[in-house]
């Protein structure tokens, strides 16, 4: 099915951008989710805003420890240029759909869909990621936790672009595992892990998890049997088999017994891949 007809603003600078955002024009980045939602007619803006003229919002670059990922960096070069210094990050990038998405798709796009099953949001609860937008009246830095409200809404107030996104640079002791049914796919479930361990030890630990509820979490209900333990079986069966404090989803891709299998072995993988990657 083709589109509504709309009208496409070109902007010539973020100012004008934010000018028609919050006049109510949509923002249109990479296409690869909201093209397809309007082909199916689930969405049919009057007026958009194209912001791929906007150069200046593509960019990685790190500062004091610190990456600076720009709204318009897209999934292909994320997923190249932070293996070394954000591997948890480019692990997450490189598992989104197939090339095309990848190169077309931006970061700034998907978090601002807040597709349940996304990628990037369980990468980014684990790493402590900030997202900074900007509107015309100033800027805001949310941390990612708080960012993702619900299934496909998130803190964006309107006339706000996500402007960028925030993540420590971190070492190799990350690990992310993500159940599909085919490759390509959205996760029925996706895990990922950012741990700190010192003599066996582990002293800090963050779970992101997307696909299983109704928004990316944190597993703190895990988090909590493992920090301050040695990690063996008893501890992760233990840790595993406690009661998620969030509603387990089920749609036409997996019900909820399904999923919540498919959960507790992705965790137990992306745990045991972080631990393993900390010792080495
Ligand atoms: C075949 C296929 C497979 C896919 N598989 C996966 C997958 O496995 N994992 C995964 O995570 N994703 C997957 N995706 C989705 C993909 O990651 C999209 O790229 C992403 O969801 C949207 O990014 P975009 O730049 O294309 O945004 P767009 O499609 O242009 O926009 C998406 C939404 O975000 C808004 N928006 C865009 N940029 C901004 C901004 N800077 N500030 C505020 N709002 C903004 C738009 O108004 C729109 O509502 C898949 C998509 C396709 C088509």
């Amino acid at each position: 099915m083709y589109p509504r007809s709309f009208k496409l603003i070109w902007p010539h600078d973020l100012g004008e951008a934010l000018e028609a955002v919050e006049e109510g024009a949509l923002p249109l980045a990479g296409g690869q989710s909201l093209i397809p939602m309007m082909k199916l007619r689930l969405v049919a803006p009057d007026t958009m805003v194209y912001l791929g003229p906007l150069h200046d919002l593509n960019y990685i670059k790190i500062q004091n420890g610190k990456i600076k990922i720009g709204a318009l960096a897209t999934h292909a070069q994320i997923a190249q240029v932070l293996k070394s210094d954000c591997p948890l990050l480019s692990k997450a990038a490189s598992e989104i759909g197939d090339v095309q998405v990848r190169n077309m798709g931006t970061i700034g796009g998907s978090v601002a869909h807040a597709d349940p099953a996304a990628d990037y949001p369980a990468a980014l609860i684990a790493l402590g990621a900030t997202i900074k937008t900007i509107s015309k009246r100033g800027t805001r830095e949310i941390a990612a936790e708080k960012f993702f409200t619900g299934p496909y809404q998130t803190a964006l107030t309107r006339g706000e672009l996500v402007f960028e996104v925030i993540v420590p640079k971190t070492g190799r002791s990350v690990g992310y595992a993500k159940f599909t049914r085919i490759a390509t796919d959205f996760a029925i479930a996706a895990v990922a892990v950012n741990i700190a361990v010192n003599n066996g030890i582990v002293e800090n630990i963050a779970i992101g998890v997307t696909g299983v509820f109704h928004h990316p979490v944190r597993a703190r209900w895990i988090e909590d049997v493992i920090v301050g333990k040695k990690l063996n079986d008893e501890v992760l069966s233990r840790a595993l088999n406690r009661e998620p404090e969030f509603e387990v989803i089920s749609d036409s891709r997996a019900g909820k017994e399904l999923r919540f299998k498919a959960f507790k072995a992705m965790a137990k993988k992306a745990i045991l891949e972080a631990y393993e990657n900390s010792e080495n």
